[in-house]
């Protein structure tokens, strides 16, 4: 049986008229790593060619579990990679998946060096645990999710800043 994820719409802003930024938030709710993947899954169904995702909160919240269900809604086939320090990981699913794991980055000129727009406007999409570790250089148009909680429990606060990424978001939340 597949658990529903229960979510929470804080207002959905009307869709950018003009100039106004498009901001729009819902908030999934998970009792366990389980129905963390499955929340991941449903947002890398969701994802398009150019999405960008910025994974925030602290060591042990979830991100890495919630981006093995991003891949796996991609259709990567085992996202697995041993311990190292490479901060940009490869995958192939039905597009590329660029996850970047920042939480060794020293500072964020370590990783304007590796030219990280060709990923953000690239073929793929592109998942970054710790994103705030390098906040000035994430696109203009990304998703965020901020995680917390306790025990079993995780909230994520899924955040779209952009037309895209409200679309997408869109999609995640139907
Ligand atoms: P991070 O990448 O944010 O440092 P991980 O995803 O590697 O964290 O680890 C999350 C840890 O929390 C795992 O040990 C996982 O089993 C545990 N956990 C417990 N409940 C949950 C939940 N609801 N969602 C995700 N992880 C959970
Ligand atoms: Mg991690």
């Amino acid at each position: 049986m597949v658990p529903l994820l229960q979510h929470s719409n804080t207002p959905l802003l009307p869709f950018c008229a003009g100039h106004r930024m498009v901001e729009v938030a819902v908030t999934f709710h998970t009792g366990s790593p389980e129905e963390t993947e499955l929340l991941g899954e449903r947002i890398g169904e969701a994802l398009e060619p150019g999405s960008v995702i910025a994974l925030i909160g602290e060591l042990g919240a979830g991100k890495t579990v919630l981006t093995k269900g991003i891949a796996r809604g991609l259709r990567v086939p085992d996202l697995v990679h041993s311990p190292s320090f490479t901060l940009i990981h490869e995958h192939m699913g039905r597009l590329p998946v660029y996850h970047f794991d920042l939480y060794r980055l020293k500072s964020p000129e370590e990783l304007e060096n590796l030219g990280p727009e060709s990923y953000f406007y690239g073929d793929g999409v592109v998942v970054i645990e710790w994103a705030e570790r390098a906040r000035e250089l994430l696109p203009p148009d990304r998703l965020e999710v901020r995680i917390s909680g306790e025990d079993e429990r995780r909230t994520f606060e899924v955040r779209a800043i952009g037309p895209d990424s409200a679309r997408a978001l869109e999609r995640i939340a139907s």
